[in-house]
């Protein structure tokens, strides 16, 4: 299995539940310290600048840590998608950096787009965390088409 894959089965989201669709496209991220301290919640939307709203939310959130893997570890995540479900890029991003759904938020493993892709910085971050290349990220994790 590569990390599309690995990462999708990973996010512990419900497949293919039904949202209502009448908000607009949007993704909140809640970040908790896991030694305690202040919730902070990151507001994501989808544009062709920032590309899907689960990964818009997760990049505001890499900025105020400086992408530093440390920092990362040490916060809980919470995802909540009400708009639509995760499509099958951004779940399985969700799933590789144990960010936890809300309940009503789900996934399904199709792509959305023509192709998909995440910010450098976001990409650099990913191969930091999982220990890999950013060619891997690439290759693995962006581009278009079903890679299983
Ligand atoms: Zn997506």
């Amino acid at each position: 299995m590569g990390l599309l894959e690995d990462g999708y089965r990973a996010f512990g989201a419900i497949e293919g539940g039904t949202n209502d669709g009448s908000q607009s496209c949007e993704a909140v991220l809640q970040v908790t310290p896991v030694q305690g301290g202040a919730l902070q919640t990151f507001m994501g939307s989808t544009s062709a600048q920032n590309g899907h709203a689960e990964i818009h939310a997760l990049y505001q959130f890499l900025k105020t840590i400086n992408y530093d893997v440390t920092s990362f570890r040490a916060h809980q995540l919470t995802i909540e998608c009400l708009a639509k479900a995760c499509c099958r890029h951004c779940a399985a991003i969700l799933g590789l950096l144990r960010a936890a759904p809300t309940v009503r938020t789900f996934k399904e493993p199709r792509n959305r787009g023509v192709s998909y892709s995440v910010p450098p910085d976001v990409r650099g971050f990913l191969a930091k965390f999982l220990g890999t290349t950013t060619q891997k990220i690439i290759e693995e994790l962006e581009g278009s088409g079903p890679k299983w």
